[in-house]
């Protein structure tokens, strides 16, 4: 399989089908920015590596926050906007998250989703139960699955019905770009301006490369959790982890980015989580540790606040003898458990084990029985029989990516410019986290995929009704019409 490259060339060669909007990916990102361009009449065309539309939205919980919905004012959370929402995210990562992209996104995401409830179908619900860490109140938002899975199949199914093209089994590898040109009456030596992207190449399954021209270009394709050299490079904190997200998170975004001069940002930031289990390779709820659960480790031993996050919880875990601890818990947490289905389904592949007492804890975690009394004294919210599930940390996605601005256009580095016709959401872009692994705040993942999804078509749709501009014009292409 080729890498990610840049074609450096002033069109595409004749002949080469166009559409007004490319979108490389189809995981929630892409398929909300395809439902929201078809809403402002643009034509757009999706591609996607794998058979069908997946990707790590697929295997996420499918939790999204967002503050002021109508589904969160039917549920009596009346308490709640964008800016509260805007104040819990920064409180998480400490004022480091990029303030104009948590203010578009928290502004953005309650629209977005009334959007797809109201006009497409998805029938979210508000979480219940409990309250997610850092989020002042009830804002997790989900479908009755409460699963990923069931988010992109209802999402793919709203962009189909709208009328957008997926394009499956289509791996982007190439992207084409004109010349990059320097600015004008700019003094020489001065930064060039950042180049116009014409179109891209895509590898079939059989290994033959087509092509596509395009007005814009939305990389929706995700980060480089996946991408193990790019880990160890630009997130060494989570060198070690697992790596739970889907094989697309290959960095193909990072790899064109540089290439073509585009500024890059928090790349230390990224969602962990700390309770994967092993060797199942399955997620447990976090709820498990916020209502009251521990984690020790394989000498019985508490080693970190379990109240403070799953994310930064994964370098704590990592940290342990062997990269391991037990999540130790009850039976009324195991009840509260059994509602979530990613715990279901690792409860029927064995991950949860049971001990009747602390003794048999004790020999199951292989620990002093002394010392793991000791540690259960500190839990008094817990009483035996005990539950316990071997866990790792996990890295799940990574929140550092492409630079953008409050309308997804990838920032050009040398200039400090937009793009003419380069957008970034999702996880390829730079999130709302800040640059380290304790900045993720719970639903921070979706939230930056489906709001991003739905500016960029917002800021597509505001460039199909703007005048032409003389500079960014393109004989070879069309410009972004709307449909009649
Ligand atoms: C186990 C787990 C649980 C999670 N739970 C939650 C949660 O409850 N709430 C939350 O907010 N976040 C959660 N997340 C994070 C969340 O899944 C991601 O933040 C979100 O799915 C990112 O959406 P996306 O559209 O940017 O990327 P994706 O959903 O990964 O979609 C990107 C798509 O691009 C495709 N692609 C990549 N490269 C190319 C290429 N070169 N050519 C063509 N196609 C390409 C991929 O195949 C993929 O389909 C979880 C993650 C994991 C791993």
């Amino acid at each position: 399989m080729s890498t990610p490259r840049i074609v450096t060339a002033a069109a595409m060669p004749a002949g080469t089908p166009a559409v007004p909007v490319a979108v490389v990916g189809a995981g929630a990102c892409g398929l909300a920015a395809a439902i929201f361009l078809a809403e402002a009449g643009i034509e757009c065309v999706l591609l996607e590596r794998d058979a069908r539309a997946q990707g790590s939205t697929a295997l996420s919980s499918g939790f999204i926050p967002a503050a002021g919905t109508r589904v969160q004012r039917a549920a009596g959370v009346l308490e709640d906007d964008p800016g509260r929402f805007a104040a819990d995210i920064q409180a998480k990562a400490k004022g480091r998250a990029a303030p104009h992209l948590v203010r578009a996104c928290t502004e953005a995401i309650a629209p977005a989703l009334d959007a797809l409830e109201e006009r497409h179908g998805l029938a979210f619900e508000l979480l219940g139960g409990f309250v997610y860490p850092g989020h002042a109140v009830r804002r997790m938002h989900t479908l009755a699955e409460r699963t990923g899975a069931a988010l992109v199949a209802a999402l793919e199914a709203a962009a189909v019905r709208s009328g957008a093209t997926i394009l499956t089994e289509a791996l982007v590898r190439e992207l084409w770009c004109e010349p990059a040109a320097a600015a004008p009456a700019a003094p020489a030596g001065a930064a060039a301006m950042p180049p116009r992207i014409v179109g891209l190449g895509f590898e079939r399954p059989g290994g033959a490369v087509e092509r596509l021209a395009c007005a814009h270009l939305l990389l929706a394709c995700n980060g480089f959790g996946g991408n193990a050299a790019m880990v160890r490079e630009l997130l060494p904190a989570m060198q070690g982890a697992a790596f739970a997200g889907h094989a697309g998170n290959d960095g193909s975004a990072i790899a064109w980015g540089r290439q073509l001069g585009a500024a890059l940002a928090d790349l230390g930031g990224c969602q962990g989580h700390g309770s994967w289990a092993v060797p199942q390779g399955a997620l447990i709820t976090w709820a498990l540790m916020t209502e009251g659960g521990i984690q020790v480790n394989t000498h019985g031993r508490r080693f970190h606040d379990e109240t403070a996050g799953y994310s930064e919880a994964s370098v704590e875990v990592l940290a342990q003898p062997g990269g391991i601890a037990w999540d130790v818990f009850d039976d009324r947490l195991l009840a509260l458990g059994r509602s979530f289905p990613d715990f279901v389904a690792a409860e029927a592949a064995g991950a949860v084990r049971h001990a009747a007492d602390t003794a048999a804890l004790a020999a199951l975690v292989g620990c002093d029985a002394a010392t793991l009394a000791r540690t259960l004294a500190t839990a008094p919210r817990l009483a035996p029989p005990w539950h316990a599930i071997k866990v790792t940390g996990a890295l799940f996605h990574t929140q550092g990516g492409l630079d953008i601005d409050d309308q997804c256009r990838v920032l050009h580095a040398a200039s400090g410019r937009a793009f003419p016709n380069l957008l970034a959401a999702g996880g390829a872009a730079r999130g709302v986290s800040g640059d380290a692994v304790w900045g993720y705040l719970s639903g921070n993942g979706l939230l930056s995929a489906i709001a991003g999804g739905f500016i960029a078509a917002r800021t597509l749709g505001a460039a199909a009704a703007a005048p032409a501009n003389p500079s960014h014009s393109c004989s070879t292409l069309p410009p972004p019409e709307r449909s009649a």
